[in-house]
């Protein structure tokens, strides 16, 4: 794996502008220092790989930009042996992003070759113990439930109850809410007797989450 002395100065500049632009978990700031986000794009692509940008992946998504997994992650107030389930794996880079605060990932992707070409690289770069599955997000992942934190990284029109009923009491699901071009950052906190809270943050602009079956 190269990740030399080059691409820890360009992470460490990423890290500072994420930090300027008002993240603040020095968690968080920690995970993007320590990933090599360049080997998440093709070797071409370096001097992209650490701009705060979204980056395209290949089958018409995109890798999310640093801040705005940044973002996310740090509403999701993530604590060492949480279990988390992501909607929308893409290019693996957000799910890392968890495993490295000591999260137990579970993440799907709809895209079969992304989720095929996600599954084989991260045990490549070390990530073992991201569990990658391939299927509709708005389905959840019902085997593995209740989770502690539920993360969508599409923008979704609405929340699916699956998703709802598959988060542990006491647990956050982050998800941009919204079917247009814009979507807000929502953040529902599940109280223990099952009651669902919702705060509202800044405005986002994410791929769209796709209804129904997963496709080839
Ligand atoms: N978290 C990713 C970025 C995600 S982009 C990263 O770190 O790179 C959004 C992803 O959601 C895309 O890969 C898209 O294919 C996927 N997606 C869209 N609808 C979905 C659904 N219903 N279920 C699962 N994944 C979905």
């Amino acid at each position: 794996m190269d990740d030399n002395y080059r691409h820890k100065g360009l992470r460490k500049k990423l890290v500072d502008t994420i930090s300027a632009k008002g993240i603040t978990d020095q968690r968080v700031l920690d995970a993007v220092n320590s990933i090599p986000r360049h080997l998440f794009l093709d070797s071409g692509f370096l001097k992209f790989a650490y701009e705060d940008k979204p980056f395209p992946i290949g089958s018409g998504q995109t890798i999310s930009q640093p801040y705005t997994v940044a973002y996310q992650t740090e509403l999701l107030k993530i604590k060492k042996g949480d279990k988390v389930l992501e909607i929308g794996t893409g290019s693996g880079y957000q799910a890392c992003i968890l495993a490295e605060m000591g999260a137990k990932v579970f993440t799907i992707e709809r895209q079969k070759k992304l989720y095929a070409r996600t599954k084989e690289f991260l045990p490549g770069i070390g990530y073992r113990t991201v569990k990658c599955f391939y299927g509709d997000g708005n389905k959840g992942l019902p085997a593995f439930a209740p989770y502690d934190k539920i993360l969508i990284t599409a923008a979704a029109p609405e929340i699916s109850e699956n998703l709802i009923e598959q988060l542990k009491p006491g647990g956050f699901l982050v998800v941009p809410l919204g079917g247009g071009e814009l979507q807000v950052m929502v953040r529902l906190t599940k109280t223990k007797d099952g009651v669902v809270h919702e705060e509202r943050f800044g405005g986002f602009r994410f791929v769209p989450l796709l209804k129904n079956k997963a496709n080839d």
